[in-house]
């Protein structure tokens, strides 16, 4: 079943506290934070809660923090990376859903097409750009980047490690 992959904390999760998306249906959310420590965790959603989240704030960090907790937000500018701006992300062939959602089963669809086309490095620039956890992958023989518990590049099933 296809899930979603938000493209912003701030407005992801006041559609999760607004209902209009279920957290449940989320596979992750590629943010354009970048919250390295403990401390900047809480300036940033110290300021979220200010800026966007209003009078559900208290709901929303919950939210969040769980998203984080679940290894589910990935920060592409903790590696120096730029995040994928919104509805500018024509070259990867990924639609987007409205402005800040697109669809996991889109974004693997896209990362297949990529790698039919141009090969293992188009799907790990996609992983890098898209900020998503890299892994040794046996039948790469290489780092590669893991979608959904899976190598983005060949789609085998990764051991859960980073999963506590
Ligand atoms: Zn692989």
């Amino acid at each position: 079943m296809s899930k979603l992959i938000g493209l912003s904390l701030s407005l992801c999760i006041t559609d999760i506290i607004n209902g209009k998306v279920n957290k449940e249906d989320v596979s992750c959310i590629i943010a354009a934070t970048c919250a390295k420590n403990d401390a900047d965790m809480k300036k940033l959603m110290d300021g979220y809660s200010t800026m966007y989240w209003g009078k559900d704030s208290e709901r929303a960090v919950e939210i969040a923090l769980e998203l984080f907790a679940e290894n589910k937000v990935y920060q592409p500018r903790v590696n120096g990376d730029v995040h994928p701006a919104l509805n500018n992300d024509d070259a990867l062939g990924v639609e987007h859903l409205g402005n800040h959602w697109i669809s996991s089963q889109a974004f693997t669809d896209a990362a297949y097409a990529m790698y039919e086309k141009e090969g293992q490095t188009a799907t790990e620039r996609m992983g890098a750009k898209y900020g998503l956890p890299f892994k040794w992958c046996e039948p790469c023989e290489c780092m590669e980047p893991i979608f959904e518990q899976a190598c983005l590049t060949c789609g085998s099933a990764q051991e859960s490690s980073s999963r506590q």
